[in-house]
């Protein structure tokens, strides 16, 4: 994959241009390059006012799905980015020279940048983040036949946000982020010109730590932490997950009790302060609010009955964030709401998930040090810290033998044969 850049008004424009290996990739990939081209409006800064590092870091992240065996920046890095980002891509590597004139990237800015998306899990990492925090929107244009409604959510909310234009979901087939941490790269390439010098995403628990899927994940020590850890502080930023110790039960507490609560909207399918009401992020947000706020008028059976996609996700094995379906079901009362039987006899309901309330403390080393403090101060108003028995609940999750159990099997198969009769 050979890289280049061009300018054009405010719009920096990368353009990918394949090679042999890559296309071989592709065909035996699950996704698809459907672009050549990702643009992106940083209202006016020049390339050459980004540090070649940044860029580089950028490259990497947009294309790290599409590379067959050799990445070509479309710059020059510095000596240290070249050989700390080599030492750590293992499926591919960047091909393109450094130049030992170019130092490497250290900011001298301190302010925490956060990836921002506008729902509940970033919306209470910036609650738990210091106030000069800069929220970064990626702004991703509208396009005909898109199921998205974009709407541009975030203006007034009395942090130094800024929303980027910018493209770069297209790039791949089906459309969305082309690695784990590409809607951070209108943030890297902004972060010299704003002082920032750390990264944050809204990565909750369940995602860190495996919680809800099938085992828990020593998040700290495992690949992905040190993939794009070294990625980022080999370009001078580092990373932070300052909700990475708290689950998706957690985040709703936060953002229910947080002035910025108004702004969280998880569904990307309706608009600004109407929520799909169909999607599964709308049906498992209200079903945890039901839990939440026991006698909430909530429909619940006609997004059930209404949703293929909804009876889709419920059907599957495991339930995806099953711990959080899970949680929220012990604690409605199913006399009332009938039609949610079905779901609760698929779950294993004598799991102890009150540790989905707490903070799960060790996740601090994911916090920079500069800012864990506060953080920590921040999320202790909302929740307490896991006990030890609560802790181990989170490191030995295991649903594999809740799985293979008769019980669960049957559970499902009535489950899934359930939408019928509704
Ligand atoms: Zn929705």
């Amino acid at each position: 994959m050979r890289v280049s850049l061009s300018q054009e008004g405010e719009d920096i424009i990368f353009q990918l241009e394949t090679e042999e290996a890559d296309l071989e990739h592709l065909s035996s990939s699950k996704i698809g390059l459907s672009g050549t081209t990702a643009k992106i409006n940083l209202g006016g800064i020049k390339i050459d006012d980004i540090h070649p590092d940044l860029i580089g870091l950028s490259t990497i992240l947009m294309c790290h799905q599409f590379v067959g065996n050799e990445l070509h920046l479309p710059v020059l890095v510095s000596e240290e980015f070249l050989e700390r980002a080599n030492s750590i891509l293992s499926k591919y590597k960047i091909c393109s020279e450094s130049n030992p004139e170019i130092a490497a990237n250290s900011p001298i800015g301190t302010r925490p940048g956060l990836a921002f998306s506008g729902g509940a899990d970033s919306t209470a990492a910036l609650s738990v983040m210091p106030g000069n925090t800069v929220p970064v929107f990626m702004n991703r244009p509208i396009r005909e036949g898109s199921m998205y409604d974009s709407d541009a959510p975030i203006k007034k909310i009395g942090y130094d946000v800024r929303v980027i234009d910018c493209d770069l979901e297209y790039l791949r087939e089906p459309v969305g982020f082309p690695s784990d941490l590409a809607h951070a790269i209108p943030l890297i390439l902004l972060s010299e010109s704003m002082g920032i010098g750390s990264i944050a995403f809204g990565t909750i628990l369940e995602s860190a730590y495996g919680i809800g899927h099938e085992h828990y994940i020593d998040y700290q020590n495992g690949s992905h932490m040190r993939f794009y850890g070294t990625l980022l502080s080999a370009a001078g930023l580092e990373i932070s997950l300052p909700v990475g110790g708290v689950s998706e039960v957690g985040t709703a507490i936060i953002v229910g009790s947080s002035p910025l609560g108004e702004l969280a909207q998880s569904c990307i399918r309706g608009k600004k302060g109407l929520p799909c009401m169909r999607c599964w992020k709308c049906f498992r947000k209200e079903l945890l609010s039901l839990a939440l706020s026991p006698g909430k008028d909530i429909d619940l059976l006609s997004m059930m009955r209404n949703s293929s996609e909804v009876q889709i996700k419920l059907s599957a094995y495991p339930i995806s964030h099953e711990n959080v379906v899970t949680y929220s079901i012990q604690r409605i009362d199913i006399g009332e709401y009938p039609f949610l039987r079905a779901l609760r006899n698929r779950l294993d309901t004598k799991l102890e998930l009150s540790l989905l309330d707490c903070w799960y403390s060790p996740s601090k080393i994911l916090i920079p040090e500069r800012y864990r403090m506060h953080v920590m101060e921040k999320i202790s108003k909302f929740m307490k810290r896991m006990s030890k028995e609560q802790e181990s609940v989170l490191e030995n999750w295991n649903m594999d033998d809740y799985l293979l159990s008769e019980e669960a099997k049957k559970g499902h198969s009535q489950l899934t044969t359930y939408w019928q009769d509704l």
